[in-house]
């Protein structure tokens, strides 16, 4: 089987516990759940069963500890995490507000995930890497975008192929470089994997269509709109294909992005017709919202395939 190789921040997520709570008082908190979101994007693969491995560091800290452990538990690659002593674990402080938005409080750039290199490790890991996915949040430093880029093309060379989740706000998009490093990215996607305004980042287009086909004009094999609760959209220059979102409760939205799309680069990688890779990464979008924790709703090949079995048997809303 191919193998997945991603690189990125590691965090632990803590939530606050009321919707609309301010993070700049005292309050009821819950966490340290492990989270990041190529993190998030590879304990999924490797649920899923696909070979998956990480690029990144964490302090040597509990939290630290607390993220390698699971991605261990759960299958992944972690011999390319790197362990820093004297330098603290990533953290993500998140308060929901009424509205569905989110407000973050991040100790990122300046935690052990600011020191990301490529080091003998990951070297080792690229090495052995088929496909190298990409998140937007991910390039959050000069630093952590010259490593991506550079496992990008060490991948490439090899004549693997590159997936690409924007996972940014408009907001984000005026932090120094970020729009160069997002682009430059872009021009090296295959698969791209867009949620809502992130397909208008790159374009003046005025409607999805335009903008898809724009995108799809540049060299883009493929590229799958998510639409939360609604599902998502699959676009290559032959097609398009539709898939309807699962009914499930949602309890926390955070992480249904990345699992969604470790869904649908797995199956894709493993030569999946657009229609069966899709319904799996629906299922696995559906199912991350259905626990409190970013990756705590992450689930293995056979309760995916339970989960669609039962769906299968389910009257359609
Ligand atoms: P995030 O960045 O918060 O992880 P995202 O904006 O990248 O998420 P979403 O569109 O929110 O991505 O979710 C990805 C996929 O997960 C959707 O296309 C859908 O298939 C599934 N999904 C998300 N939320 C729900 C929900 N409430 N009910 C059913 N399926 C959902
Ligand atoms: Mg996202």
């Amino acid at each position: 089987m191919k193998k997945l190789a991603s690189a990125g921040e590691i965090v632990v997520e803590i939530m606050a516990d009321r919707v609309d709570q301010s993070l700049a008082e005292p309050g009821l908190l819950h966490g340290p759940f492990p989270s990041g979101a190529p993190a998030i994007f590879i304990a999924q693969a490797a649920r899923l069963g696909q070979p998956a491995g990480l690029i990144s560091a964490v302090g040597d800290d509990d939290f630290g500890h607390l993220n390698i452990d699971r991605l261990r538990d759960w299958g992944a690659d972690v011999s390319a995490i790197a362990i820093h002593k004297g330098q603290a674990t990533g953290t993500a402080f998140v308060s929901y507000r009424a509205d569905g938005s989110r407000h973050f409080v991040f100790n990122i750039k300046n935690s052990a995930a600011g020191s990301i290199e490529i080091d003998e490790g990951a070297v080792a890991l690229l090495a052995g890497a088929d496909h190298f996915h990409v998140m937007g949040s991910s390039l959050f430093s000069e630093r952590a975008t010259s490593v991506i880029l550079a496992g990008i093309e060490m991948v490439k060379r090899k004549g693997g192929t590159v997936s690409f989740d924007p996972n940014i706000r408009k907001e984000m998009i005026e932090l120094p470089g970020m729009r160069e490093a997002l682009t430059k990215v872009l021009m090296l996607t295959d698969i791209f994997l867009p949620s809502g305004e992130e397909l208008f980042i790159f374009t003046d287009a005025a409607d999805e269509a335009s903008a898809v086909t724009e995108m799809l004009a540049r060299g883009i094999s493929a590229v799958i709109v998510k639409k939360g609760s609604a599902g998502a959209v699959y676009y290559d220059r032959h097609r398009q294909v539709t898939a309807q979102g699962f009914p499930v409760t949602e309890v926390d939205p955070t992480g249904a992005g990345d699992c969604f799309g470790a869904g649908f680069v797995s199956f894709w990688l493993r030569g999946a017709h657009p229609e069966d890779a899709l319904r799996i990464a629906c299922a696995c979008g559906a199912l991350a919202v259905t626990r409190k924790g970013p990756m705590e709703g992450i689930a293995t090949l056979a309760e995916v395939q339970a989960f669609l079995d039962d769906a299968i048997g389910r009257p359609s809303p």
